[in-house]
């Protein structure tokens, strides 16, 4: 079989939930047994989101082959459980530099460089990439933003050529739209909806399915006068409802049969109805919990809700294999004080202290591993939240006061965290930090070690500052484990205390949080519920 082509496109207005909706939809073809792959397009002109601040674009998401990406490439490994890579998210920024890098190199042999033949040949090229080892019998491309922006124009109509350029059948466009819901009038509105499948249309392409976004369901005739007016037959309009959780997203999709007249119309024939048996299960799991926990998340970007993307996920995978509802408190850690941290992390079972970037919001975030570490409260700190926990370790076990890390205070006469040699040159900041997966030794008899059950596992990374290793001795003596380490390079991975002084207090390096999957949930978010589970337990008696 050819690898047969889904582009998706999103009218009206952003934050639809295209991402899930292709995820979704990736999930139903794969479980009836297709190899299939997502890949975003995004139309900013910045090369990755590496650089961008979370209140910007959320989290940035981060592959096992280092590349820093779109949140969506998250949806999609959750939804998928296969992994992304560096081909799965392409921006105009690098679309832009390679052809400019080329017309430099002399590749265009003397043409004009311009948006049509250039720019959307190369975008051409990018959307064919994942599909060239024959690896793939179906890949979704998501078109980031909404038709009628003025910088998704070039991607359009490379998709327009695209499918003009194809088989009857081996390429089709999925619009997602929106359709309010007037509560004043109790109407439903389909003219936002028609006049995006007509922006659409401008663009040179016509929609084969159309979904529908809407707080509630839609009549026979709303979606009847939709399809007339996008030119479509009814039975390709959908519906994509509100729903409690994202994961609910292919059974109801599968339910109005979107995967099969995706298969219909892509001419795939005789493919088993999809075996959903695991994933019905987690959503019974997930919605009949036998308990539940309050666990406090520490950070600084807690005011937008996609800047813990990742981790939010992770306690919602976790969560579910241990019948238990996670309640999780985002907490900004710049509001935490030696006088009202008590308060603040009253009832808690757990406390994660988060990633993050910068002096901001610290001081709080040692306050809260303190607290965590002096209650026996179950501890977890991710990236710079290990940091925290191995500076307020040497602060006040160690009783070196000013412990600090250099990005905190470049002059400081402690540091017990400093810059990696390797980011000592580095002066440009995109795509420069430690990214992607590296190996990481775990010492036998530790916690972490058994709640992996192996010696050596590889998770990703994104930062530029390390334990610093000078510091170790000292640490061990004092009795903070150095539980995992890079072989190659002796970083410090992974730290915790000793089971005996504390139930759990693990930090790592690494992002673990990147490699949760709905079927596969990360084993230390696992573990953390079940002890954080434990210690409410033990709270209430
Ligand atoms: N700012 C820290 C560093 O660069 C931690 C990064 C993170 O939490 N992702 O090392």
């Amino acid at each position: 079989m050819n690898t047969k082509y889904i582009f998706v496109t999103g009218g009206v207005a952003s934050s639809l939930g295209k991402g899930i909706v292709a995820a979704s939809l990736a999930n139903l073809l794969q479980a009836r047994g297709l190899r299939v792959t997502i890949q975003k397009f995004d139309p900013y002109i910045n090369i990755d989101p590496g650089t961008l601040n979370p209140y910007e674009h959320g989290e940035c998401y981060v592959t096992e082959d280092g590349a820093e990406t779109d949140l969506d490439l998250g949806h999609y490994e959750r939804f998928l459980n296969v992994r992304t890579s560096k081909a799965n998210n392409v921006t105009t920024g690098k679309i832009y530099k390679t052809v400019i890098d080329n017309e430099r190199a002399g590749v265009y042999l003397g043409k004009t460089v311009q948006i049509i033949p250039h720019i959307t040949n190369e975008i051409k090229r990018r959307m064919t990439l994942l599909g060239k080892n024959g690896d793939y019998d179906v890949i979704i491309t998501e078109i980031g933003g909404t038709v009628g922006d003025m910088e998704s124009t070039p991607f359009l109509e490379a998709v327009r050529q695209f499918k003009w350029e194809m088989n009857e059948g081996d390429c089709i466009i999925m619009h997602l739209t929106l359709v309010p819901l007037l509560h004043a009038a109790a109407e439903i509105k389909t003219k936002p909806t028609q006049h995006s499948v007509r922006m659409l249309r401008q663009e040179g392409i016509n929609p084969d399915i159309i979904v529908c976004r809407t707080e509630v369901s839609l009549p026979e005739g709303v979606k009847k006068k939709i399809a007339l007016f996008s030119n479509i037959r009814p039975d390709s309009v959908f519906e994509s409802r509100n729903a409690e959780s994202i994961y609910e997203i292919p059974i109801q999709l599968h339910e109005q049969g979107v995967d099969k007249i995706v298969l219909k119309k892509l001419k795939i024939k005789n493919l088993p109805e999809p075996d959903l048996t695991e994933w019905k299960a987690f959503l019974k799991r997930m919605f009949s919990p036998k308990t539940e926990v309050d666990i406090a998340l520490i950070g600084k970007y807690v005011e937008l809700q996609d800047a813990y993307k990742s981790i939010q996920e992770s306690f919602v995978h976790a969560g579910a294999a241990c019948s238990c509802k996670v309640n999780v408190h985002t907490i900004q850690s710049e509001h935490l004080t030696a006088s009202n941290i008590k308060g603040e992390l009253k009832g808690m079972g757990g406390i994660l202290v988060a990633p993050g970037f910068g002096e901001r919001g610290t001081d709080g975030k040692i306050l809260a591993v303190n607290y965590a570490r002096r209650n026996k409260i179950p501890f977890f700190g991710i990236c710079l939240g290990m940091q925290m926990a191995v500076i307020e370790y040497a602060k006040n076990v160690l009783k070196l006061e000013n412990a600090t890390s250099t990005e905190i205070k470049p002059d400081t006469s402690t540091p017990i965290i400093d810059l990696m040699q390797e980011q000592k040159s580095t002066t440009i900041k995109g795509g420069t930090m430690r990214l992607g997966a590296y190996d990481c030794l775990l010492k036998p008899g530790t916690l972490i070690r058994k709640i992996y059950g192996k010696e050596r596992i590889a998770e990703r990374h994104r930062h530029r500052y390390e334990f610093n290793e000078k510091y170790a001795k000292q640490m061990e003596k004092a009795g903070m484990v150095l539980s995992g380490v890079n072989p190659q390079t002796g970083l410090v991975e992974a730290i915790e205390l000793p089971q005996n002084k504390h139930p759990f207090f693990i930090g790592v390096q690494f992002h673990p949080e990147l490699g949760s999957t709905v079927l596969k949930p990360q084993p230390i978010f696992v573990a953390f519920v079940k002890a954080a589970l434990k210690k409410s337990k033990d709270l209430a008696r």
